[in-house]
């Protein structure tokens, strides 16, 4: 039997959402990136004013923000659009000042509790591929098969520095890597749902790899299920 519920963890920019949106797709299955939720709350913090390091604020903010992910509603490259109130901030999340702030957001437990709780709710259905932090860990640990996706840090600052060049927003390598470093720091040393290999979850090394060999390899994987 394929397996139905699909997660995929790692750090950023260790192919996750390219690898997650090309399997859902081959398997006909939702893509969902969770990532965007706490991107979004973390925009509109940033766009209202509210200070990123009052917990309180940010944790009511995230109750009461309304976060949409539909299918892509412009043909820009866009894998899905992102609405946050209604607005769309689809790109506005990719800015390097959420970049900078999304991970002390994503610390707090009272903004994580409200997201899992979503994040649950969509998955409910099945035949879905999850991709986020601690979705085999936390969010879903009794999915059906659970991956997690690594490469070198060196690696992946390169592959967000080519991104963030053919978006045309170029930055230097040395910057992209200490943020990258940060990020990775915060990600995997927080109290609650730290970055980690899940239990029972199938670590997939993409150092060195082209897309096609991940895909194919977690292909494997999933037939194998
Ligand atoms: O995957 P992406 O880089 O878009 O995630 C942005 C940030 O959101 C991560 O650095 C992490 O701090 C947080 N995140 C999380 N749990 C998830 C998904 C993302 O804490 N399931």
């Amino acid at each position: 039997m394929k397996p139905s519920t699909i997660t995929i963890d790692g750090p950023a920019a260790s192919g996750k959402s390219t690898i997650g949106e090309l399997l859902a797709q081959e398997m006909g299955y939702l893509y969902f990136d969770t990532g965007v939720m706490y991107r979004a709350v973390t925009w509109i913090a940033l766009k209202r004013g509210v200070p990123i390091e009052d917990e309180a604020a940010v944790t009511a903010l995230a109750h009461r923000l309304h976060i949409d992910v539909t299918t892509p509603t412009v043909e820009d490259g866009r894998q899905y659009t992102v609405l946050a109130d209604g607005e769309d901030v689809t790109w506005s999340i990719r800015r390097p000042e959420v970049d900078a702030n999304v991970s002390p957001v994503s610390t707090y437990g009272g903004v994580r509790e409200v997201m899992v709780r979503q994040q649950r709710r969509v998955a409910a259905g099945g035949r879905i591929v999850m991709v986020g932090r601690d979705i085999g860990s936390v969010v879903l640990p009794d999915a059906d098969l659970k991956l997690y996706l690594d490469a070198t840090v060196e690696e992946r600052a390169k592959r967000r520095w080519r991104e963030l060049r053919q978006r045309g927003r170029p930055a230097a390598y040395e910057e992209v890597l200490a943020m990258m470093r940060r990020r990775d720091d915060i990600d995997s040393h927080r109290a609650i749902a730290p970055l980690r290999v899940p239990t029972g979850a199938v670590v997939v090394d993409t150092t060195g790899l082209t897309v096609a060999q991940v895909l194919s390899r977690v292909r494997e994987l999933a037939e194998k299920e």
